[in-house]
């Protein structure tokens, strides 16, 4: 085939598919431009999940008539003069494409009054084609009208996804710019149904519940952190609320929603040895920086950003995140107002009347099983932090005392600060956990078993083992393939001595099957976590006083001594303070 100039039609079109992908990426275009617009309201009503229509109308500065035509054109724009300009953008659009992308895979209709006219003017474009001008009599500001999108374009419209995905992707999309900016009225009709309604008062908390229900929103963390004209500040949630994937995470920079894989990794760092490993945190985090940091130029739907600066970010996001999550996250405290209530036994956690129920101790809450849930003690003191000793690193232990065991399951100790009570195999999981992660790059110890095991596996378990070989060996597992599914155990971590290799075996081989996330570092976390709970001491079983000071001395050298590695509480925490108002040696009830 010769070369040849490609027609204007297919220029266009191949630029429209960058731009204007489904349905959702109209509405993401058209509300930048009423945000852009300084619109205090907006309207989208949406048909047919977008495919039928797509309408935004705002009260924003409008378009004149004059230059009606030229806002549809390619590349015609009102934000930006010089090259120079791009590097300091303080609007969302900038490229001038939009318009004329969305005109030439759909028919649109641009009606349009700025506050100065007396009458505004109207523009059809179908296809690409626009059509005469028309004066017209409406409101300030500027309604965007998009029909049939992708009429001209079938392929395209066979990528769409079914009408609810489409539809949850704009409801999600409206919610999300809705948060982002609060002083904005936003209203979402979906075939005529209201789907999303802020009032523009400026509160967030409010929006969030439209994102996650009114439950969850209450749950979420506010982070707020400035330093030196960067600033972070938003939602995230406790450790307690998680999802099994990345979705939930959102950034926001400069009031722009970005995808950003490393910024979603700042906040993962934040959460790192709180989570149970497999899930993950929700977060509507808003990062403001001088525009010249940031380079927004780099994608034409403006998903991606880059930042001049990039570790002074990420440590900035890591740094609020982490510092939300341990004011909030503290040892579970036994409130005074859960022994008074029920004298003569613990009672279970109620929301306390102001400060409702801490997130650390619901989490515990929810994860025990029944029996021990019950047997755990009291509701919870409201907003206080956990009594940290003073100059200690957040989160970790000061020197405890050994007072004994209780029940073959609990330590009892003493700190500077009161009594503790340890779960004895929470407590060992976190420091088994933890000597697995210091191992870093070095194979985890193991121990070679007198007769090597043989272990038989339907086939696709041996497809997935046999593929997960070689990280087996970085965590003690030395295995090697021995016939059809078959398999002979030489090693075991050392950790595992004493238990029986094949059960270990089949449980990090269930772990395949349940994984999702195909990244290396969170499978093998994933793995260390399971093999150290298996590994750790059990509850019920009795142990020496050398054994529980060395769990006690193990337990304060942990970085996160204060939940399991799957996020439950290893201690509960009772204050001076509480037990001197208990036994009435200070003034209270
Ligand atoms: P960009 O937003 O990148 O400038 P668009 O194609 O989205 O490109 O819009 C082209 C121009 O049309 C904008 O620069 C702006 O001047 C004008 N415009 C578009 N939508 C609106 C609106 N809702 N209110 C006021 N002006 C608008
Ligand atoms: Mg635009």
């Amino acid at each position: 085939m010769a070369i040849r100039l490609l027609a204007d039609d297919v220029v266009s079109q191949i630029a429209a598919g960058e731009v204007v992908e489904r349905p959702a990426s109209v509405v993401k275009e058209l509300v930048e431009n009423a945000l852009d617009a300084q619109a205090s309201r907006i309207e989208i009503r949406i048909e047919q999940a977008g495919r039928r229509l797509v309408e935004i109308s705002d009260d924003g500065s409008g378009i004149s008539q004059q230059e009606l035509r030229l806002a549809v054109m390619r590349h015609a724009t009102s934000k930006l003069e010089s090259a120079e300009d791009l590097f300091h953008i303080v609007t969302l659009g900038f490229r001038g494409e939009a318009l004329a992308s969305i005109g030439s895979v759909a028919r649109m209709t641009v009606t349009s009054r700025p506050s100065a006219a007396q009458v505004g003017a109207s523009l059809r474009v179908e296809g690409g084609q626009v059509s005469a001008l028309t004066e017209t009599g409406v409101p300030t500001g500027t309604v965007v009208r998009v029909e049939d999108l992708f009429y001209n374009v079938p392929a395209r419209l066979k990528f769409l996804k079914s009408d609810t995905t489409e539809r949850q992707q704009i409801d999600q999309l409206a919610t999300r710019y809705a948060l982002a900016y609060p002083g904005v009225r936003f209203h979402l009709y979906q075939d005529g149904r209201s789907a999303l309604r802020t009032s523009g008062n400026g509160d967030r908390r409010e929006i969030l519940a439209n994102l996650y229900g009114v439950e969850t929103a209450r749950q979420m963390l506010e982070v707020t952190l400035e330093e030196d004209g960067f600033t972070v500040e938003g939602f995230v949630s406790p450790i307690s609320l998680t999802r099994s994937n990345r979705r939930e995470i959102t950034f926001f920079v400069n009031g722009r929603w970005v995808q950003d894989g490393s910024l979603a990794a700042a906040l993962l760092q934040a959460y790192r040895n709180f989570l149970m490993v497999g899930r993950f945190p929700l977060s509507v985090l808003f990062i403001r920086l001088d525009p010249e940091q940031v380079d927004v130029n780099v994608h034409p739907a403006k998903a991606e950003v880059r930042f001049r600066t990039p570790d002074r970010v990420f440590s900035l996001v890591q740094r609020a995140v982490r510092r939300g999550l341990l004011a909030s996250s503290p040892v579970p405290q036994i409130s005074p107002s859960g022994w008074t209530s029920q004298p003569g036994g613990w009672s279970h956690p109620q929301p306390s009347a102001g400060g409702g129920i801490d997130p650390a101790w619901q989490m515990s809450a929810d994860l025990r099983t029944p029996e021990q849930a019950s047997a755990m003690p009291g509701a919870v003191t409201g907003a206080q932090p956990a009594a940290v000793q003073p100059g200690l690193p957040s989160g970790q232990l000061p020197l405890l005392r050994l007072v004994g065991q209780i029940g073959n399951t609990y330590l009892v100790a003493e700190g500077p600060d009161g009594l503790y009570l340890i779960d004895q195999h929470a407590a060992h999981e976190r420091v088994l956990f933890e000597r697995f992660q210091r191992g870093g790059d070095q194979p985890v110890v193991s121990q070679a078993l007198l007769e090597p095991a043989m272990i038989h596996l339907p086939s696709y378990q041996a497809a997935m083992l046999e593929a997960q070989l070689p990280l087996l060996v970085h965590l003690g597992f030395q295995i090697e393939p021995f016939g059809p599914e078959t398999f002979r155990v030489h090693t075991i971590p050392v950790l595992l001595v004493g238990s029986d290799p094949l059960a270990a075996v089949r449980a990090v081989v269930e772990d395949f099957e349940e994984d999702e996330t195909p990244l290396q570092a969170e499978v093998e976390a994933r793995l260390a976590a399971r093999i150290c709970k298996r590994a750790a001491i059990k509850g019920g079983q009795s142990l020496s006083t050398e054994e529980q000071q060395a769990l006690l001395r193990e337990l304060e050298a942990c970085q996160s001594p204060r939940t399991c590695p799957h996020g439950r509480p290893t201690m509960i925490h009772l204050s001076v303070d509480l037990l001197e108002r208990q036994f009435g040696r200070r003034g209270s009830r």
